[in-house]
């Protein structure tokens, strides 16, 4: 797909579009933007957008706060649906450049293109990544305020009338295809009222545009069906919380280079150093990919989400699964990140990680292909086997004490990083929660 500026042009007229939203991603993963009537389409066409970058979460100190916005044509797209009078919003994604037009540091998605470029300068050609986003659609309360109730009690793929939230997510499947999302399947997942839906594969940096966009969808469509749609990862104690497991494959020109047609298990060595490197760096990919207090609260036994540090071929209960498809489809498939983890930082955390296995020719271990929940301490640590981090201060840790991913990052956005979530797992640390007051309360 390559979009012109002519075509957009052209696009803005016939289609009755009046505003243009420029979006950028903060260091949280959130969607910021800056929306301009038309008659600015010329300057923003020819990258003069300005914005304050001061007032956005881990950018800029005031004495450098004029950033520039330079739209990334490709990312074109008219929102499906308009204003009553018909007017529509187009929308941009941008990369963001200081005044002196250098790529600034602090934004993630020009960050993730540095890692790419990396790849690319060893003669690679794409990182494709393919997302499995869960959320849960919950009901809103009279006021419209978002609750954490249920809105069925469906389970993994089962069928309407059980499932109340169907028609919404019918309705984002055909607004994502509207979008020009190749949308691979939908169904209901193992919680109540938890769902996914999964597009095709596509180069990182497209993939994670698509993941920004399709959360943006999500949470406006549910909205329009009553509902309140979350990617938060751990929303109800006691049910299976929201992954986003990352599929992660490295193409040279037209080629899987992560595929062995010779090998016996048509694994290349390369996907092997690969894994080895993500796992050698998984605690401080951690920090990154479960990035708030709640996240580490999905990472517990039982729900087939990871705890522990190891990969498989065929057991979902490790960090790392090579799905059995192989030749184009030969993957990684990365199951501890969550949808509330910032997927451009993500992304570069596991480039970097992949890229420290394959230069340094870091050895893989052997695959363990049982569940792991049921082995001993004992068998764990014979097995070599260790844990990813259980809080956030223990995964802040560990990325502080990683410079592959620290260098991933870059330092703007890591100590900004550091910094946020620290001060987030302090807060959390010092609260009194309702489970002390229902423990303790009575008893002493
Ligand atoms: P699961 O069995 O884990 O539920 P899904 O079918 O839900 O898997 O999701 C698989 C994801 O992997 C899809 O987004 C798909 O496009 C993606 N995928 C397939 N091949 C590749 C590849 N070569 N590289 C990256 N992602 C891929
Ligand atoms: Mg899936
Ligand atoms: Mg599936
Ligand atoms: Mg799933
Ligand atoms: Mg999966």
């Amino acid at each position: 797909k390559h979009i012109t500026a002519d075509q957009i042009r052209q696009e803005i007229k016939e289609k009755n579009v009046h505003f243009l939203r420029l979006t950028f991603s903060d260091v949280n993963g959130n969607l910021k933007n800056v929306e301009v009537p038309v008659s600015q389409t010329e300057k923003v066409l020819s990258n003069q957008m300005m914005f304050d970058g001061s007032s956005i979460d881990g950018f800029v100190r005031i004495e450098e706060s004029d950033m520039y916005l330079v739209p990334d044509l490709n990312t074109w797209l008219i929102f499906p649906w308009s204003a009553d009078d018909g007017k529509r919003i187009g929308m941009l994604i941008c990369d963001i450049y200081t005044t002196s037009g250098e790529p600034f540091s602090g934004d993630p998605r020009g960050n993730l293109k540095r890692m790419v470029g990396r790849l690319q300068e060893i003669g690679f050609k794409n990182f494709n990544l393919g997302a499995e986003a869960e959320f849960f659609l919950f009901r809103l309360k009279e006021d419209n305020e978002p609750s954490t109730k249920v809105n069925d009690h469906g389970g993994y793929f089962d069928l309407a009338p059980v499932d109340l939230g169907e028609n919404c997510r019918r309705e984002i499947v055909l607004t994502l295809e509207e979008l020009g999302f190749e949308v691979e399947a939908s169904h209901h997942e193992v919680a109540p009222s938890q769902h996914e839906i999964d597009f095709k594969y596509s180069d990182v940096v497209d993939a994670c545009d698509k993941i920004q966009i399709f959360k943006l969808i999500v949470k406006s469509i549910a909205r329009k069906h009553n509902l309140y749609a979350t990617f938060m990862p751990k929303p109800v104690y006691g049910i299976a919380g929201s992954g986003m497991h990352c599929n992660m494959s490295l193409f040279t020109d037209d080629e899987n280079a992560f595929y062995d047609a010779n090998a016996e298990d048509g694994i290349s060595n390369l996907m092997k150093h690969f894994i080895a490197g993500i796992l050698a760096h998984a605690k401080a990919i951690t920090a990154i990919g479960n990035p708030l207090v709640n996240s580490y609260k999905r990472l517990t036994p039982g729900y087939e989400a990871p705890v522990y540090i190891a990969w498989s071929g065929q057991n979902r209960s490790p960090l790392i699964r090579i799905p059995a498809s192989r030749g184009k489809s030969t993957r990684i498939e990365l199951r501890s990140v969550d949808p509330s983890a910032n997927p451009y930082l993500v992304m570069a955390a596991c480039i970097n990680a992949g890229l420290d296995g394959v230069e340094n020719e870091l050895h893989v271990p052997t695959p363990t292909d049982r569940n792991i929940y049921s082995m001993t301490p004992y068998e764990l640590k014979e097995a070599h086997i260790d844990q990813l981090p259980a809080t956030l201060k223990e995964a802040i840790q560990a990325l502080e004490d990683d410079p592959i991913i620290l260098d991933a990052l870059g330092k703007h956005i890591a100590n900004n990083f550091i910094t946020a979530k620290s001060i987030e797992y302090n807060e959390y640390e010092t609260q009194v929660t309702a489970w002390e007051i229902e423990r303790y309360l009575k008893v002493f």
